[in-house]
């Protein structure tokens, strides 16, 4: 126990970590609540989807950085958040309740199916490192059982995937698969031809990217065609039953694998003893200095936020920049304890992969595509990576896959609760 003002953080992501690295641990003691025992880079979740990079060099375990650093000094507890209570300043987990002075809910998104009940049952999706191993381990199984598949339409029907929501996820990941499909295909799969696995992507606006320029989207769309993609715009999916996929206009698609990257709401958590109410999209409702409007010492940052301000009405962009820039700003206002400086968010630009040599950037002055964008979008990530071997992991797999086309990620790893009692492809 300590006499020091208790801040307790829940999320370890973009803004509570760096919220951490910021705040005087000297006056506050500080204890970090996540579901997870590491921190998580999800920009480069679609490459552990397409084994393009291991889990372990985008993860950072909470516990090494807390040993050195400007996080040491905090403490770590797993946990993942079910109540707030208010009234009591407490939160509970599932292993414990803990009291707070001041609470920071820095806890993120999660999928939102915009009420399609049971889709999360079917589809796959790319919110966190489970889910991503999971699309891997599921694209892997199905590449296998194609190539031992000697029924042409039976083998397409196992390679058909598509992809929903055109944003960058959506984007990168089509543009991931594409890349399996032209470059890797003949190479580690020679029964498989590039006619049987046919990735679609669907966008419900007449754009890609719509949060960049038209440029950026137009480029993005003809470098998916490179990549053997087919987009179609101004599609709205209703339902996905029986691996057929319908759309608002009645049109249907055949798929065995769709990777659901349309949506996101803020991360249930319930709140007791008052009233309050979350905003649009399960967000906090903030005020300029990300303190929570109608709760006392509650503050919210980063992707569970919302802050309606003059030039972001509809609140700010659920991105990494803004979740740092945020967590930086209440960090400094709260070593200081007081509230001077309003939130304005520098918007650095924005930046979008279709596979190697294949990117675009909207940069502060400058519109960037082709090699460029892709050299600074990897320049980019790698800098915001956790941790120098983690960085140094991904650079070196960066260059070994750019050299060759090739990576040792393209494992199929599966783990059981109870060993298995069968061979591979035996009935239970
Ligand atoms: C696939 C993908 C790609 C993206 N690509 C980009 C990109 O290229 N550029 C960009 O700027 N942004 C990108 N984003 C958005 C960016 O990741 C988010 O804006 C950013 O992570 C927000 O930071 P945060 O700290 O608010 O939330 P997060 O980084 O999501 O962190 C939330 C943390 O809270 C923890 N948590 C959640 N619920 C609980 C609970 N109940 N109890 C305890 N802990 C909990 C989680 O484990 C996690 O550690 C991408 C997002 C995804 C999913």
């Amino acid at each position: 126990m300590s006499n020091k003002e208790r801040i307790v953080v829940i999320g370890g992501g973009f803004a509570g970590i760096n919220f951490i690295k910021k705040l005087d641990k000297k006056r506050f003691d500080v204890l970090l609540v996540d579901k997870n025992n590491y921190h998580s880079f999800p920009p480069l979740f679609y490459q552990i989807a397409s084994s393009g990079l291991d889990p372990g060099s985008i993860s950072f375990p909470f516990r090494r950085e807390m040993r050195k650093g400007s996080v040491k000094g905090a403490r770590y507890n797993m946990g993942d958040v079910k109540t707030i209570d208010v009234a009591n300043k407490t939160i509970t987990t599932q292993f414990e309740t803990i009291e707070y002075d001041k609470l920071v809910i820095a806890a993120g998104t999660t999928n939102n199916f915009f009420g399609m009940t049971d889709l999360y049952k079917r589809v796959f999706t790319l919110k966190s490192t489970p889910e991503a191993i999971r699309c891997r381990n599921e694209i892997l199984d199905r590449l296998e059982r194609a190539s031992l598949c000697k029924d042409e339409k039976q083998r397409r029907r196992i390679l058909s995937f598509v992809v929903i929501g055109g944003g960058p996820t959506g984007v990168e990941i089509a543009g991931a698969i594409g890349e399996m499909k032209r470059y890797i295909l003949h190479r580690e799969y020679p029964n498989i031809t590039t006619d049987d696995l046919n990735i679609t992507l669907i966008e419900g606006t007449d754009r890609l990217l719509r949060t960049m320029s038209e440029t950026a989207s137009r480029e993005a769309l003809e470098y998916l065609g490179h990549l053997m993609v087919n987009v179609k715009l101004q599609k709205t999916m209703k339902s996905y039953e029986n691996n057929v996929v319908t759309f608002a206009d009645g049109e249907q698609l055949y798929s065995e694998m769709v990777i659901w990257t349309a949506g996101v709401t803020g991360e249930p958590m319930e709140i007791i003893g008052t009233d309050f109410q979350r905003g649009p999209g399960n967000r906090f409702i903030v005020d300029e200095y990300n303190r929570v409007k109608g709760l006392n010492e509650v503050y919210a940052l980063g992707d569970i936020s919302l802050m309606m301000c003059d030039a972001y009405p509809k609140g700010h962009p659920q991105l990494a920049q803004v979740a740092i820039q945020q967590a930086k700003l209440l960090a400094k206002h709260l070593n200081k304890n007081e509230f001077k400086t309003t939130f304005k968010y520098v918007d650095k630009g924005s930046m979008a992969t279709v596979g190697r040599n294949r990117a675009v950037a909207d940069l502060k002055h400058i519109h960037l595509y082709g090699r460029p964008a892709w050299l600074t979008w990897m320049f980019v990530h790698l800098i915001s990576i956790l941790g120098m071997r983690n960085k140094i992991s991904v650079l070196m797999n960066w260059i070994w896959a750019y050299c060759t086309y090739s990576t040792s990620l393209r494992l199929l790893i599966h783990s059981n609760k109870y060993p298995l009692r069968s061979r591979w492809g035996e009935k239970e």
